[in-house]
Formats: structure tokens, sequence, C-alpha cells
């Protein structure tokens, strides 16, 4: 199917083709036809399928007719999680509405109020909101949403997660009932569900297979560690890898994150950390250079990460497995994007194995696990069964200082060094260690 197929407005179609699309993704060629029906449709989609089009693509269209309403209240309002993926879907609407420039605007939570509340003086078409920010406007008096005739809400699944129900409630609560409404997520599990009955009208339902089709160019890999020391250790092999050419590694909490990225800093990789503590012009300045390639690391949490769209991701690292198997697939959807290939590395200790169960329940197959010699781990989550060696890539240009403070962690510990990676009796590791004996593991059904 061609996106002229789906019988878009020629100024929206010119627009898509000057952003390079050729054909609609699967999600965008399931759900457009729906939404320009009127259809309420409930979409299970991840960032990475291009769902963004799937819902701004018919937004614009229906902005092409003219709205028989008076008011200066948008016509689409769309709701997402975080700053970032607000942004971003603010940006996908001037982009592929360059041929009808929708008066459009952004209510974000942490900006200033000034050039929000001069947006809305005026008729606006597209409004893309943080919820919070938008509940403060509609309290303020400064917005209505009785123009409204379509509302998305972008990664819904998220945005109850981060304890957005009451102001989603209080928003719908103010547009008109005979809105059309879309709603995009990662899962259909939780109260999603019955979010979808209170506010939509007989939806249409569009799923998109979590893990294979829209992360098959991804592979995915694991990598059990023993402790925190051993994490850093392996990291810093890992980033050494020619191959890795930009990486997002994922940890668990904010201060980790700031630490990580001091640490790699000082070792000689450049690297920021992102995350939800730091001011958003701090955030934006951090992707804008990592999009202009300053910034080969971006250590990131994951409400930070959300919807971060940076095109030539090579590899996502897991430093930290999420609690969440749905923010597994999100994070991994941070490479492999629009075509390219990408590598997803997963660090999982003792503590963390119901976290790996759950994901790999959540993708249906086990991940693969490889080690690298040297940095075997002491404990193990799985039996091996077998080895197979491949030569270590070299050559990264990086400095060859080891990740994290000399004399401490794992290098100072004996070590009992695998006889296959180095010869008997050699007491410290080599500066360089060998890549990477591959262990694939008996492949154990995840439990139901
Ligand atoms: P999303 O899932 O909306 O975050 O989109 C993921 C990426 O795919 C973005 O970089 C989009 O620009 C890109 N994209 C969306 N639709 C298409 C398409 N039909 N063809 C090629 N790339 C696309």
């Amino acid at each position: 199917m061609t996106f002229a197929e789906l019988g878009l407005n020629p100024a929206i179609l010119s627009a898509i083709t000057a952003c390079g699309y050729t054909i609609p993704t699967p999600i965008q060629e399931q759900s457009i036809p729906l939404v320009l029906a009127g259809n309420d449709v409930i979409a299970t989609a991840q960032t990475g399928t291009g769902k963004t089009a799937a819902f701004v693509l018919p937004a614009l269209e229906l902005l092409t007719k003219k709205s028989i309403l008076p008011g200066k209240g948008p016509r689409i309002l769309v709701l997402a999680p975080t700053r970032e993926l607000a942004g971003q879907v603010m940006e996908s609407a001037r982009n592929y509405g360059r041929g009808i420039r929708p008066r459009c605007g952004t209510l974000l939570g942490g900006m200033p109020y000034r050039e929000q509340l001069r947006l809305l003086s005026a008729p606006v078409d597209i409004i893309v909101a943080t919820p919070g920010r938008l509940v403060d406007h509609i309290e303020r008096g400064s917005i209505r949403l009785d123009r409204l005739e379509m509302l998305v809400l972008d990664e819904a699944d998220r945005m109850l997660d981060m304890g957005f129900s009451e102001d989603i409630n209080k928003i719908v609560d103010r547009t008109p009932t005979n809105r059309q409404t879309l709603m995009f997520t990662a899962t259909m599990e939780g109260d999603i569900a019955l979010l979808a009955e209170k506010m939509m009208r007989e939806p249409k339902r569009v799923q998109l297979a979590v893990s294979t089709s829209s992360h098959a160019l991804i592979e995915q890999r694991l990598h059990v560690t023993d402790n925190l020391n051993h994490k850093k250790e392996l990291l810093d092999h890992l980033v050494r890898d020619v191959e890795l050419t930009r990486a997002i590694i994922f940890s668990a909490t904010k201060r980790d994150a700031d630490e990580l990225s001091r640490e790699l800093s000082r070792n000689g990789f450049p690297a920021a950390a992102l995350h939800g503590d730091m001011t958003q012009m701090a955030r934006n300045k951090t992707i804008d250079r990592m999009r202009r390639g300053g910034i080969r690391l971006l250590v990131a949490t994951d409400v930070a990460a959300r919807g971060l769209d940076v095109n030539g991701v090579s590899h996502v690292i897991n430093f930290d497995l999420p609690r969440f198997a749905e923010d597994y697939v999100h994070r991994i959807g941070r490479t492999g994007r629009a075509g390219a290939t990408g590598v997803a590395i997963s660090f999982a200790s003792a503590g963390e194995r119901n976290y790996l169960e759950r994901i790999e329940r959540f993708i249906g197959k086990k991940l693969p696990e490889l080690q690298i010699d040297g940095l075997e781990p002491k404990t193990s989550i799985r039996k091996p069964v077998g080895r197979s060696s491949a030569p270590r890539k070299s050559g990264s240009g990086a400095p060859s200082t080891r990740f994290g403070k000399p004399g401490v962690g794992r290098d100072s510990q004996a070590k009992p060094w695998s006889k296959s990676a180095k010869p008997a009796g050699s007491a410290p590791r080599p500066p360089k260690v060998r890549h990477e004996p591959v262990i694939e593991y008996r492949s154990r059904r995840p439990q139901a």
C-alpha cells in the first residue's frame, strides 16, 4: 500500500515524500484508514514503529477541512507523558504539516507560562501537552476544549504509570463527547482497558506484535553480572567496540546516570546523562549534542529517554534491567530504527533475575547469553551448554584506561581466569581482553 492509497491530502503526501518515506509502516497502514473513517482507535504499538505519523497524518487530514465551531481552542489535542515525546510529536506535526501550515504549539510542564499563554491567546489547531500543565491551563481558564475534534493519548500506559490518570480524567471531562479518541499504548495490561472503556466509543483495535515485527532488526544479548564493578568493567569493554558508534545506556536511577556518565567521561568517552532532574533546557541541549555527534554515550533513565528520537543509535545497553517488561521493549526500540540494525545488550545480576524472567515472558523468548573472556560472571542465572569463540574487535581509538577506580573492584580481586581465555598461571588480566567467546544457553521456556 502507498500513502496516496490511504487517501491523504496532496499537501500532506508531498510533505511525507519530503521526509523520505516511501511506504507506510504496518501501524500506519492499519490505523490511518480507521482514523480517517472517523473511528475511535486503540493501537498497541511501540516507539520506533512509526506510530507518531499514524495519528499525526489523519489529524492533519482533519485540519484540511474547516471547523464549523466558533472559538479559538484546539481542534486536535495530543497528550504525551514526557516533554521529550511531546516535543517530538510537535516536530512531526510541523514536518508532515508543512503544506497545510497548522497553527500549533506545546504546553509542557517546566516551561515558561508566558509563551504558552501567548499561544493560547489566538486560535490554534493542534496542541501537544503533558497532562499536568494542560490541567493547570484548564484551571486558570486559559484554554477551552469545546472545539476539540480529536483527542490522542500517546503512550497512554506510560501516562497511567506516571500517575496522570486523574489529570487525564479532568481533561477528558472538558472535551466534547462527540470527539474522536485515539489511544496508543505499549500494553493493554493494567488500567488501560478501563480507561479505554470510559473514554472511547466502540474503539477499533490495532495490534502489532511486540518483539518479532518491530524489533526484527535488533540483536538482543544478555551478560550475566556479579555486581556493580563487574557491570562497569563489562561496560568499559563494550564501549571500546568500534562498531558502537552511538549508544544509550540505561541506568535505574538518576544518581547512577550522573555517576556513570561522569566516570565514562573521565575515562575519555564522550558521555552525558539524561534524566528527569535536569532542566528542560539542559535535556534539549544534551539531546542536540547527541544528534550532532558530540556525545557518543548517553546514560539515561527510562522517563527521560521515553520517546527519544535520535537516529543512528547502534547500541542500547541496559546497565540495569528495567522493572517493567514494557520498558525493555521501549528501551531497545531506541536502536534498530527506521530500517537500521542495532544491538541491545542487557546486564543482569542475580538480584535482577525476576526482571529478566518478566522481560523474557513478555517478549516470548530467551535472551541469548554472551560472555567475554576474562570477564565471565562467577554467578550464573542459567546453565551454560556450550562455547564458541569470536575475535575481539579492537582499535576503537579509545584510551585504554579501565573503567572505574584503579585497584577497586574485580580487578583487585583474585579471579579464576577462564582456561579458554587465558593461559593457566598468568596472574593479572592483560590490558586488552580478547573478545568474545559466545555461550548460547539452552533455551528454557519462560514460566507462564
Ligand atoms: P515513531 O515510532 O513515531 O517514533 O517513528 C520512528 C521513526 O520512524 C521516526 O524517526 C520516523 O521519522 C520514522 N518513520 C515514520 N514513518 C515512516 C515511514 N513510513 N517510512 C520511513 N520512516 C518512517
